[in-house]
């Protein structure tokens, strides 16, 4: 399968393919380099990406965005409340977890966050295979840094029910380092680069600290704004101008979705405008009861708005900083990635915290994926790629608890905050018979906003003890792995037994006999059953779930052949009219001019009145049955021209 990485952002995801020749940025269907994170839902089908961007205003309350927010969001956490907002369409609770409310084929439906997810990597999978024209199945996924298990196993989870097998979830900032790590050519060899990596989106701010040297990344330190993006930029001048609209024109564009929806669409646009410009005109025609609205904003307004949001930037880098135990002034370069970062004001913080100005090496909205791909690349078995090692860090301290037996502890801190990842470790308990261990975030209060705690928990089986102990020594295999999941990776017990051991004696000849000793040494003697419950979907769920949505994409496909096929007949409809008139006038007879010019005429009619929702096969058969003579005529119009091109070949030969 051709390697395939994607940036899953909260506007727009980017999707690039790693290919013998270099990674390259996949563009979709009307040829953009990203597509709208959105999914719609109508009386037929789904409209995913673009066809859900084109159809939002006439369809908010079955259009789902944010995505990527949602993803295993609690509905008990205070971030359901506040993602509330920014929806269209009703959020709802769904077995404690945040789901989209709709109206699909008519009826009403709750769709998780992760069916939702899986429904756009499906389509984003889709436009990598048609241009690709390849197989794509394995999937590098970058996700924000603060997600935790419970949104990393939904990522992966996503990627199953869409058909993709995710090889790796790695952190967003993470990838576009990897990105720059590869790709820039003049790196040191030796002493490691120290760069700090910003990347500021639609909805949220991380900051990242890598030592970069040639072929190698260590993460040193990552911390993060979950709240600070482009959409809260949005948001804070769609309410100024509400607030404007009251006054001016008397009119509540909060009371009104779909006024408020055009305008928040016109603030963004306003705001990119004000990236170059420092004025920019506001007008919409016809916002909400007929009433055209018409304004302004300047640069400076722009930033009083948002003031309160530019004082906190400051606040992830110290915190990245001090994970990484380094100054500003340590840093060699700060590199800057993300659509919000192209606002003026941003740029000029960002520049004033760092004390250094800031560089564009990367490209802004293309790192992530391209990052992403190229980790892709790394684990497929076909693609050869440069070798290059990087190391993340963990944002999360995690602790594995177990009920005290024999040992004298019951819970261990073994992957503590700021550890690098991937990485495993042994623990060893003292057990005298199965037990259950499980893995919880060891301070719930440094999470994102009502995370639970919860990891994993593992039932471990077959443990015996050992004749002539008190206990069995369990020694466990735990790991925080490339994912990024928390996982144990096998268990078993180990017995002191004797062994026979070569004695090393450096001034022993070749021909010397060599010499054993006897030594006590733990050696496995039995390999323990590891039962896994963890976040992840279980597998039923999960199954159910792929079905669901295979059976949605044929919905969705038949409903474009649908298409495809009436326009189809449309089109031939008017050819054949045209032609009749025209090059195959003296090719029909008299006759079968009026029967083919009958049949036009009633087809056409079909097509507009009752014909305008029909089948694909009526369509078909429609379209065949004017072809049986419209194909007839054509026969005979063709073997003329052949006829006049032998003639003319014969009289150049001649
Ligand atoms: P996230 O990383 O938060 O999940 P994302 O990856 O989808 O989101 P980006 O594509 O990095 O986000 O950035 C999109 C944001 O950048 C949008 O809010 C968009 O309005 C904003 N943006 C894009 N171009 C400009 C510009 N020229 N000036 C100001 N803002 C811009
Ligand atoms: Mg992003």
């Amino acid at each position: 399968s051709t390697p395939f990485g994607v940036d899953l952002g909260n506007h727009s995801a980017v999707v690039a393919v790693a290919k013998n020749r270099g990674i390259d940025i996949v563009v979709n269907e009307v040829s953009n380099r990203s597509t709208p994170a959105i999914v719609g839902f109508g009386v037929r089908n789904r409209s995913i990406g673009e066809t859900g961007k084109t159809q939002q205003t006439s369809n908010l309350k079955n259009t789902v965005d944010n995505l990527k927010r949602i993803l295993a969001l609690n509905a008990d956490s205070p971030d359901f409340e506040v993602e509330k907002k920014f929806f269209t369409c009703p959020l709802v609770d769904k077995d404690g977890y945040a789901a989209a409310q709709v109206r699909y084929l008519g009826k009403e439906e709750q769709f998780t966050s992760v069916q939702l997810v899986a429904m756009y990597l499906n389509k984003l999978k889709d436009i990598a295979a048609k241009e690709t024209k390849g197989n794509i199945t394995d999937i590098c996924l970058a996700v924000p840094v603060w997600y935790t298990e419970q949104q990393r196993r939904a990522a992966a989870d996503a990627c199953h029910i869409a058909g993709l097998n995710p090889v790796r979830v790695v952190n967003e900032v993470t990838a576009a380092a990897v990105g720059y790590g590869v790709f820039k050519t003049d790196l040191p060899e030796e002493e490691p680069k120290k760069v700090a990596f910003v990347d500021i989106g639609h909805s949220s701010y991380t900051v990242s600290i890598g030592a970069v040297k040639k072929g190698e990344l260590r993460i040193l330190g990552s911390a993060y704004d979950k709240h600070f993006g482009g959409r809260d930029f949005d948001k804070a001048i769609a309410e100024h101008f509400a607030d404007e609209f009251k006054e001016k024109y008397k009119i509540d564009i909060r009371s009104n979705p779909k006024g408020y929806n055009r305008v928040l669409a016109a603030a963004e646009k306003l705001k990119k405008v004000l990236s170059a410009n420092s004025q920019a005109p506001f007008n919409i025609e016809s916002v909400m009861n007929d009433v055209d609205v018409s304004s302004q904003l300047t640069r400076e307004e722009l930033e009083e708005m948002v003031k309160p949001l530019l004082d906190r930037i400051h606040v992830p880098i110290e915190k990245a900083l001090e994970v990484a135990g380094l100054k500003a002034e340590d840093l060699d370069s700060v590199e800057v990635i993300g659509g919000c970062t192209r606002v003026p004001s941003v740029k000029t913080r960002l520049a004033e915290v760092f004390g250094k100005p800031l560089s564009f090496t990367l490209n802004q909205d293309e790192a992530i994926a391209k990052g992403a791909a190229f980790i892709c690349a790394m684990h497929s078995p076909t693609l050869r790629v440069r070798p290059f090692k990087f190391e993340d860090i963990n944002s999360f301290s995690v602790t594995y608890y177990w009920d005290k037996d024999a040992e004298d502890t019951d819970h261990l801190e073994v992957f503590p905050k700021g550890g690098v990842f991937p990485s495993t470790k042994l623990i060893t308990l003292y057990r005298t018979s199965d037990f259950e261990i499980e893995a919880k975030y060891t301070h719930p209060d440094q999470l994102p906003n009502g995370t639970r705690p919860e990891i994993a928990k593992w039932k471990i089986s077959g443990v015996e003890v050992p004749e002539g102990q008190d206990s069995a020594i369990c020694k466990l295999k735990v790991r925080n792995d490339p994912s990024g999941f928390f996982t144990i990776e096998s268990a078993y017990i180990v017995e002191e037994k004797e062994v026979k051991e070569l004695v090393e004696n450096p001034e022993a000849k070749p021909e010397d006999e060599p010499e054993y000793k006897i030594v006590k040494k733990l050696v496995k003697t039995k390999d323990l059953n590891i039962e896994y419950e963890g976040l992840a979907l279980p597998k039923d769920v999960l199954a159910e779930f792929f079905e669901q949505e295979g059976k949605m994409v044929a919905e969705d496909k038949l409903v474009a052949e649908t298409e495809d096929r009436k326009n189809a007949l449309e089109e031939y409809i008017y050819e054949l009219r045209g032609k009749l008139e025209d090059q195959y006038a003296d090719f029909a007879s008299p006759e079968e001019k009026e029967k083919l010019s009958k049949l036009l005429m009633d087809t056409e009619e079909w097509l507009y009145g009752e014909g305008d929702d029909s089948t694909k096969a009526k369509y078909i058969a429609k379209y065949e049955e004017l072809a049986s003579i419209g194909n007839l005529i054509k026969g005979r119009y063709n073997a003329k021209q052949e006829e006049l091109r032998q003639e003319l070949r014969a009289k150049q030969e001649a």
